[in-house]
């Protein structure tokens, strides 16, 4: 069978299978080193909780060391930042200017 004309055209999706496939390397934006698209893991660089938008330029790839060690500093900022707010949101103690009856 022969066949004419242009071969088709692959597709983003087509093209990221082939990556990932054959082993494409991506550098983590964190170290720097080099990891495989299959092991990369995407992170919002301003974290979602923080208000950081669900799109392309707010994602960064990483490896897994830098996104644990990053998500592991967002939630304790976030953990002292809730403690922060809580003390804030606590009623103060009562200091009275007024003498008590003895
Ligand atoms: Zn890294």
């Amino acid at each position: 069978m022969t066949r004419h004309g242009r071969p088709p055209s692959f597709t983003k999706a087509q093209r990221y299978e082939v990556a990932i496939t054959y082993g494409a390397v991506i550098l983590c934006q964190g170290c720097g080193y080099a990891i495989y698209v299959k092991e990369m893991q995407v992170d919002h660089h301003l974290a979602w909780i923080d208000g950081g938008p669900h799109e392309l330029l707010n994602w960064q790839p990483l490896c897994f060391s830098c996104h644990a060690k990053k998500s592991a500093r967002e939630h304790k900022n976030n953990a002292k930042a809730k403690r922060k707010a809580t003390a804030k949101a606590a009623p103060e103690p009562e200091t009275s200017t007024e003498t008590e009856d003895a």
